[in-house]
């Protein structure tokens, strides 16, 4: 079985003072034995939100570059991210793809390089409406997703939880319904189990984002392939702990 996964992801958000407020928010919450909870913060905080943050949830970075150190000004490598105790990194994120222009190919190197760093990978994959309108959603998704199959093995695969964000429901208040998001979950295990194995297929976990809140989590949580949330915007607030109790 699959261990339910929630991650949180700030975005460009937050303060020193709303940090340590959401902090202890979440600090005082009860969490599930049974779930694992990660919260990806902008670089700046990350120092801040590992001292502060209860020690059985876990820090993200929200990007890295492809290299440990060097002339790269203004990049941030995986292996800082881990120096300063971060446990994870965000990549593939479609803000990262669609406002950044950063290409699957380029996505997949941060892959790799991440997880050499010892970090554990949040891959978001996932398409825009006109293509979903076009009903080349599983085209896309699994394009983005054969960069990152061609970049890494096999073992790989125990050390990534795949976040299926269709753009559309991201930020839009828009959620998908738990049978779009069952159906593309599915989708993407059936095509795991062709492109890498049976074995991955079975026990990689596929997260959903796009306009998960409290109120919405738990239908979606009840899905078979629904192994997770990624939260934008209702992380920043306690209603966070409501996700993080979806499966109970
Ligand atoms: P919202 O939950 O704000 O829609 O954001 C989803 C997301 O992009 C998480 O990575």
């Amino acid at each position: 079985t699959r261990t339910f996964w929630v991650g949180g992801n700030w975005k460009m958000n937050g303060s020193v003072a709303s940090i340590k407020d959401l902090a202890t928010t979440f600090n005082a919450g009860k969490t599930p034995a049974d779930v694992e909870v990660v919260i990806g913060a902008p670089y700046v905080y990350i120092p801040l939100l590992t001292d502060t943050l209860r020690k059985d949830w876990a820090v993200a970075g929200e990007n890295c570059y492809v290299h440990a150190t060097g002339a790269y000004t203004g990049e941030i490598s995986p292996e800082m991210l881990a120096d300063v105790g971060a446990k994870w990194v965000i990549l593939g994120h479609s803000e990262r793809r669609h406002i950044l222009n950063e290409s699957s190919e380029f996505t997949a190197q941060k892959v790799v390089k991440a997880l050499a760093a010892g970090l554990k990978v949040a891959l978001c994959v996932g398409e825009l409406l006109e293509e979903r309108e076009a009903g080349t959603t599983q085209v896309i998704v699994n394009t983005q997703l054969d960069a990152v199959v061609s970049a890494v093995s096999e073992s790989d695969w125990a050390n990534i939880v795949i976040a299926y964000e269709p753009v559309w429901a991201i930020g839009t208040g828009k959620v998908a319904s738990p049978e779009q998001a069952q159906e593309v979950h599915a989708a993407i295990r059936e095509y795991l189990k062709a492109a890498v194995s049976p074995k991955v297929a079975e026990e990689t976990r596929i997260a959903y984002g796009g306009s998960v809140g409290g109120k919405n989590c738990k239908e979606l949580a009840q899905k078979p392939d629904v192994d997770g949330f990624l939260v934008g915007g209702a992380s920043l607030k306690p209603e966070f702990l409501d996700i993080v109790h979806a499966t109970q």
